[in-house]
């Protein structure tokens, strides 16, 4: 395993690079558009060659990009003749169109970020706050006011802003915008999406925590050339996004993937969910927390204390104390249950853990992969390959953007949609 940073814009454009022919379901402008985004810029003719069509059909789309004010064309140097390249016209998503705003609303701070539709970051803004869930109003008010005041940093009118993906932990119906329950909000079954589009006036869109990392890793991490991975998150729940093909999987109602409360012990551990037996009952924060209060019989505290009570269960960890080693190595076997059960339903190219619980490295130790390996099928072929990464600050919210960025393209390019000259 390695640490390394989710974000990194180590090469340019944004967006999943899909190889040619992938995803032919989709109409051809929108393919063209996608390719040139994630591409950075690309060349007409390059286009033509990785969607097999012919030049001509190339110009005819392009020029309908342009036009509806979507592409740009550029001038760059053809590569090679020794450094002597004459001028070449490239694609290019034309910079500062369509901006969108991504929200992460979460126990401990809000955050924002403002992209625009290259996937550009403009301005980034977070606020702290207190635990606790809040109800929809205060919400709301949350939510306006980070809108409000990335705008600001980015100088920009609010009513610039196309759209606003929004995200936040819970059971989210990401289809029709319903949060089912989430630990920030204090009432369930929550028609967020609908209320924050009648605040702000802006077109919203709402997803899970795990989906929004995941979407970040795909649209500006370790994901973008990976055409199926997994995300696990772990914090206060389990958590996972999957990717198929270069897009995210949420299954057919929009609430899927909910690894954290797969059974992994029949009548077992007592979940947040009501049931018995979830993998997050013996993996996520909570988890850990009631063990090491049995344990080390350490003081029941607020919400705000768990992230002090994990603290004091690592120290007694490194220190040497047998029954704190044993609640990790407990949890990072039944981790090594959901992994290998990943692996042997999807056969993932590579999966990420990601949270702020990284550095317990007993729960992702050498053991813990060693258990994964022994429970998946024995075909002879590597295992997938496996990285934990930290979270970045504005991670959730670049996450957001890309959920926004996402569905205001397929709004704008997907299939049945008219092509309107700006
Ligand atoms: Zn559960």
């Amino acid at each position: 395993m390695r640490q390394i940073a989710p974000i990194g814009r180590a090469s340019v454009g944004c967006g999943p690079l899909i190889q040619p022919l992938t995803d032919t379901a989709r109409p051809l402008r929108q393919q063209i558009f996608e390719r040139v985004r994630a591409a950075g810029q690309m060349a007409r003719v390059q286009l033509a060659k990785e969607l097999c069509i012919s030049p001509a059909s190339v110009t005819t789309i392009t020029s309908e990009l342009i036009d509806a004010g979507l592409l740009e064309a550029v001038e760059t140097l053809r590569e090679g003749e020794g450094g002597r390249g004459r001028p070449a016209v490239a694609l290019r998503v034309r910079p500062n169109t369509r901006l969108v705003v991504g929200i992460k609303l979460s126990d401990r701070e809000h955050t924002a970020v403002l992209v625009d539709f290259a996937g550009t970051m403009l301005a980034g803004e977070a606020i702290p706050r207190d635990p606790g869930p809040m109800a929809l109003d205060a919400i709301l008010d949350a939510a306006e006011r980070l809108l409000d005041r990335v705008c600001t940093r980015a100088g920009v009118a609010r009513e610039a802003v196309e759209a606003v993906g929004l995200g936040v932990p819970g059971f989210v119906d990401c289809d029709s915008g319903v949060v089912h329950w989430s630990p920030v909000l204090l009432h369930r079954h929550v028609a967020l999406q609908a209320a924050l589009r009648a605040r702000l006036g802006r077109t919203v869109f709402v997803d899970n925590d795990a989906n929004l990392v995941t979407l970040a890793e795909l649209w500006f991490g370790a994901g973008r050339r990976l055409s199926d991975f997994a995300v696990v998150t772990i914090e206060h729940g389990v958590g996972m996004g999957f990717v198929i093909n270069h897009r995210i999987y949420r299954g057919s109602r929009g609430m899927g993937m909910e690894l954290g409360h797969t059974k992994v012990q029949l009548d077992g551990a007592l979940c947040r969910c009501g049931q018995r037996g979830c993998l997050e009952a013996y993996v996520a924060d909570y988890a850990l927390v009631r063990e090491a209060q049995t344990a080390l019989n350490l003081p029941l505290g607020e919400m705000q204390s768990v992230g002090v009570m994990l603290e004091s269960l690592f120290d007694h960890a490194k220190a040497g104390n047998a029954a704190a080693r044993s609640i990790f190595r407990r949890a990072g076997r039944y981790l090594a249950v959901g992994l290998s059960n990943i692996v042997n339903l999807f056969d993932p190219e590579l999966i990420i853990l990601s949270g702020e619980r990284m550095r317990y490295d007993y729960l992702y130790a050498s053991e813990t992969l060693s258990e994964m390996h022994a429970m998946m099928l024995d075909t002879g072929r590597d295992a997938p390959q496996i990285e934990t990464h930290a979270w970045g600050d504005l991670l959730w919210a670049h996450g957001a953007a890309a959920l926004a960025l996402h569905e205001l393209t397929e709004h704008l390019l997907g299939p049945s949609r008219e092509l309107a000259a700006e």
